[in-house]
């Protein structure tokens, strides 16, 4: 299972191209301190590419929720499901 951490500056391309590449995907944006927001690929949040700014905001990228989950847990962030994409 791949995860993909998409942190820092001049990630923003990678980040559009792994979203390009995975339509049906899931990622984390980093909300706050610990605090992560799951969203599917595709959700208005990130539609008019203001939300992609991993300098910012990191992302957690994955096929599936599942290891986005896993992930959270294991680095002590609090998962929260986007109201507005559902994606669990
Ligand atoms: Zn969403």
């Amino acid at each position: 299972m791949t995860i993909k951490k998409f942190a820092g500056a001049d990630r923003d391309q990678d980040f559009c191209q792994w979203l390009e590449e995975n339509p049906d995907g899931f990622y984390l944006n980093e909300r706050a301190k610990h605090s992560v927001m799951l969203h599917r690929v595709g959700c208005w949040h990130l539609g008019d590419g203001s939300e992609v700014n991993t300098t910012k905001n990191f992302k957690v990228a994955s096929q599936e929720v599942e290891p986005l989950q896993q992930w959270a847990n294991l680095h002590d962030f609090q998962l929260e499901n986007c109201c507005t994409c559902n994606p669990s």
